[in-house]
């Protein structure tokens, strides 16, 4: 358990504030410990909440870097203005005087400014840094450290912000909260879900945020985040462009119709199938929740794990529910079904069966070639442009994830 720290500078404010507030908290002065069981953390009033959606799972990148994937929910729950200055990262059980930079660290990392700006990302459109009265908004949270280290057990979180109340100055305060454990359980490794040369990892791992990530759905009555780790594959010729024809000709995309293969061995429990092929370059414009993924498949491979495929072809689905898939099976084409803006192979690996409720859950490619990340505007390659490839993370990878932007290639 966390405790908040309130420092002493206008703590009158935040008293005054908890007064007039929306009745979650009577008019207790939020200085005062309040009375509680022996032996257990003194009880204080926090004017910021922040909760985890879930433990992140430690991850490899193809950076060489051990990632920790996550997002918080944070309230303000006084009627004052809060604006976020800083954002610890801290290890839950180690302490300030540590400071072995990887290993023990309390302050795992530091986030300010544009950083924290980038972290954020609102429910709805509203502003980023600032927090209007009884709002509550979304940071996704990447933590690295480098491959070997020792990963916390425990995460938690320091904010430091001003609230600002409806009459009297600002002042400032700082609150521990967001407390997660750390799953110590290593990820899935999968074979490709393609094979060839050249694909794209687009919208894929990890800061900032992909539109994959940000993809919090209110599901069933509780958030869920199936889309964490998902990557929308698309292929470069070795021309190093994506498009080779008119832009919404689903022909010109060479791509369009490669073999989607089983990652594990497994068994098929969900399929969607019918829905007819979209037009590039736009979103279709009555996509729901229910259709975004077009005609997909989900695969339960085992362990709590659950292969996602996504925008295939229509009636391209060779495999049925129930069936048993061999690694590497052919199962279906990739198209451009549901809500795609062009043909693409959307991939992720979740919790559960159900493509909205579930969370996502990392995954290591067995085996990768890079050739590196893509420096160019991703955009771009829509309008016929050549990708440049620069040289992070090129070279061979082995049970890594791959991450935005990079080009790989499958073993044949
Ligand atoms: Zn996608």
């Amino acid at each position: 358990m966390s405790v908040g720290v309130l420092r002493a500078r206008g703590l009158a404010t935040v008293a005054a504030t908890f007064a007039v507030g929306a009745g979650i908290v009577a008019a207790a002065p939020a200085a005062a410990l309040l009375t509680g069981p022996v032996g257990t953390p003194p009880e204080m009033i926090t004017p910021l909440v922040a909760a985890p959606l879930s433990s992140p799972h430690p991850v490899l990148g193809a950076d060489n870097r051990i990632h920790l994937v996550y997002e918080l929910f944070v309230t303000n729950p006084t009627s004052s203005v809060m604006r976020l200055e800083q954002l610890q990262t801290l290890n839950a059980r180690s302490h300030d005087s540590v400071i072995d930079t990887e290993r023990g660290s309390r302050i795992i990392a530091t986030l300010a400014g544009t950083d924290l700006d980038g972290a954020i990302k609102p429910l709805v459109p509203a502003s980023t840094l600032t927090l209007a009265p009884a709002q509550v908004t979304r940071l996704f949270l990447d933590a690295t450290f480098r491959k070997g280290a020792r990963v916390p057990g425990r995460l938690e979180h320091r904010f430091t912000f001003t609230l600002t109340p409806p009459a009297g100055p600002p002042s400032l305060h700082t609150v521990v909260s967001g407390s997660t454990h750390v799953v110590d359980v290593s990820p899935v490794v999968i074979g490709p879900p393609l094979s060839g040369a050249r694909w794209l990892v687009n919208g894929g791992c990890c800061f900032p945020a992909s539109y994959h990530r940000t993809a919090t759905l209110p599901v069933n009555g509780a958030f869920h985040a199936p889309e964490r780790f998902a990557i929308d594959f698309v292929q470069l010729g070795t021309d190093r462009k994506l498009l080779h024809g008119p832009v919404s000709d689903l022909r010109s995309y060479r791509y369009f119709g490669s073999k989607v293969l089983s990652v594990a061995n497994g068994v098929v429990v969900g399929l969607q199938d019918g829905l007819p092929e979209q037009t590039p370059p736009n979103f279709p414009a009555n996509a729901t929740a229910q259709t975004a993924g077009g005609n997909y498949l989900v695969i339960n491979i085992g362990q709590r794990h659950f292969a996602f495929y996504a925008h295939l072809q229509p009636h391209s689905l060779l495999v049925h529910v129930g069936e048993h898939v061999k690694q590497g099976q052919v199962i279906g084409l990739l198209g451009n079904t549901g809500n795609s803006d062009a043909p693409h192979l959307h991939f992720h690996i979740m919790d559960g069966p159900g493509p909205l409720s579930s969370d996502g859950l990392p995954f290591e490619l067995r085996s990768f070639f890079s050739e590196g990340t893509i420096t160019s505007p991703i955009d771009a390659l829509l309008s016929g442009t050549a990708a440049t490839i620069g040289h992070a993370s090129r070279g061979h990878h082995r049970h890594e994830l791959p991450l935005e932007n990079e080009v790989i290639s499958f073993p044949r």
